[in-house]
């Protein structure tokens, strides 16, 4: 119990670094190749599958799956990557339960779906650990594009374009690539330097130029980008946080949870400051990564607090289930109306009751409760900061997003855009979907005009 007292009652190493590292063990461990072998075979393969219609990616689930079962395994990883180039990461963060396996034929009161999504990453696995490089790119076409942003959108979307032959620079306003797989998924999630692994395997391709601490709106603007090159991808994810709105959100001990879940990922975890009693705020896979994250550093107690019922939590019931079976106390229909704290640092967190009036709307019932809280996470949603694509002419926004067609393309005739910056489910999956058709798109504008 070693560790630097801070103000309040957090320190870190609450835990000892074996604990924390047994705590970080792999959320599912891998399939070993008897049950990868057992679990294809469980395989339907079925006509029209509608696990490949649930996909975001269109993924060919019983194709892939029925190269497992012959033993084909780089041919099956092949056949993922054709349609996402994430396909590892994907087989360990995507909401597989509310996806391609919730649609599975197997998935029956008596029996279990198949287990596509570990399939997924024991075949890509198979594949990086043989050191294979299936992709090479067609003859440079002359054409260059620019992408901004390297995450799951940007990358891969250059991937695809490299692949086509263009010449592919991204800009990344950080020190490294891979967006939210390298800074904001859950560490257990993303063992051994899982992202970076994925993103070397990207640029194995060739034609794609990484410069990192480069910022749209900082370091080059739009208009630049757009004479410079002969078309542009915009995919700079959320780049905000929402604020509860409340007094006191800047007092030592309040966090918001994305950048908190950045020092997870990237910091010594026996280093990281962690406090006997933690409140969290919100409703959605953030918040229940920050609450599962801060149990497993040691927190003696971990309340996330959600205004509405949960039904309508944002975190798929899995994501509950690992939340409730780590420790966390799930509280909803309360919202926060007071931050205590004494001498600048956070004491408590009040709440008050809510319920749903006749007219659906809502409302406090004026009845409150405190926790006691020496942290609090924020974990109440992300947004667009439309300024850094600030200039002459701006791509045109809806609902607070970059505004797309079903090709990815802006109001700008030679700029697309894609991932969390657009509208639609913010998952990585779709990030990923969301570059692939950009770049079909871009491709057909290069060859075509
Ligand atoms: C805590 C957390 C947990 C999540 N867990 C899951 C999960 O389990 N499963 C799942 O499917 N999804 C999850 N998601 C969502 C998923 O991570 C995102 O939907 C996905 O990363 C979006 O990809 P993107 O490329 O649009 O954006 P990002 O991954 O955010 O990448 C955008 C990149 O653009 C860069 N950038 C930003 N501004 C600029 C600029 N001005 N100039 C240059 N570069 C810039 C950023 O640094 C970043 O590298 C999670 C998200 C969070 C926050
Ligand atoms: S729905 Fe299930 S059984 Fe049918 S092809 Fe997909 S994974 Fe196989």
């Amino acid at each position: 119990m070693a560790g630097e007292k801070k103000t309040g009652d957090i320190q870190s190493g609450r835990l000892s670094a074996d604990e924390i590292s047994r705590n970080y063990c792999d959320l599912h461990a891998p399939l070993t190749e008897y049950q990868a072998i057992q679990e294809s075979a469980r395989c339907l393969f079925c006509h029209d599958a509608p696990c490949t219609e649930a996909c975001p990616t269109d993924i060919d689930i019983p194709g892939f799956i029925r190269k497992i079962a012959s033993g084909n395994i780089n041919g099956a990883a092949k056949s993922i990557l054709d349609e996402n180039i994430m396909g590892n990461t994907c087989g360990n963060v995507c909401p597989v339960e509310e996806l391609c396996e919730q649609v599975c034929v197997k998935n029956t009161a008596e029996e279990k779906p198949v287990v596509i999504g570990q399939l997924q990453r024991y075949a890509t696995d198979f594949l990086f650990d043989c050191g294979i490089q299936p992709y090479k790119r067609r003859s440079d076409t002359g054409k260059s594009v620019a992408v901004v942003g390297a995450g799951p959108a940007g990358l891969s979307c250059a991937h695809r374009l490299a692949v086509l032959g263009h010449k592919v620079t991204v800009f990344e306003s950080r020190t490294e690539p891979g967006g939210l797989n390298e800074y904001g998924l859950a560490a257990y999630k993303m063992l051994e330097q899982r992202a970076a692994r994925e993103v070397a395997f990207i640029l194995g391709v060739g034609g794609i130029n990484i410069e990192t601490r480069q910022s749209l709106g900082s370091n080059f603007d739009l208009g630049e980008l757009r004479r410079k090159y002969d078309a542009v991808f915009i995919g700079l994810g959320h780049n905000a946080v929402n604020a509860l709105g409340i007094e006191n959100e800047e007092i030592e001990g309040v966090h918001n949870a994305v950048d908190f879940i950045e020092r997870i990922r990237q910091e010594n975890l026996s280093t990281l400051p962690v406090g006997r009693n933690i409140v969290v705020i919100g409703g959605g896979n953030t918040a229940i990564d920050i609450a599962v994250q801060m149990k497993k550093l040691g927190a003696e107690t971990v309340t996330l607090v959600y205004r509405r019922g949960v039904d309508q939590m944002g975190a798929t019931q899995f994501e509950q289930t690992v939340a409730q079976t780590n420790g966390v106390l799930i509280r909803t229909q309360a919202k926060p109306v007071g931050i205590h704290s004494s001498d600048n640092q956070l004491r408590a967190v009040e709440f008050e009751y809510t319920e749903i009036d006749s007219n659906g709307q809502m409302t406090g019932t004026g009845e409150t409760f405190e926790l006691p809280a020496d942290q609090l996470f924020k974990a109440i949603g992300q947004s667009l900061d439309p300024s850094p694509l600030g200039g002459a002419e701006v791509p045109a926004l809806a609902g607070g997003r970059i505004n797309v067609d079903p090709k990815q393309r802006t109001s700008l005739p030679d700029v697309w855009a894609g991932g969390d910056c657009t509208a639609g489910m913010d998952l990585t999956v779709v990030a990923v979907q969301d570059g692939k058709i950009a770049a079909q798109s871009i491709n057909e504008y290069l060859n075509h005009g």
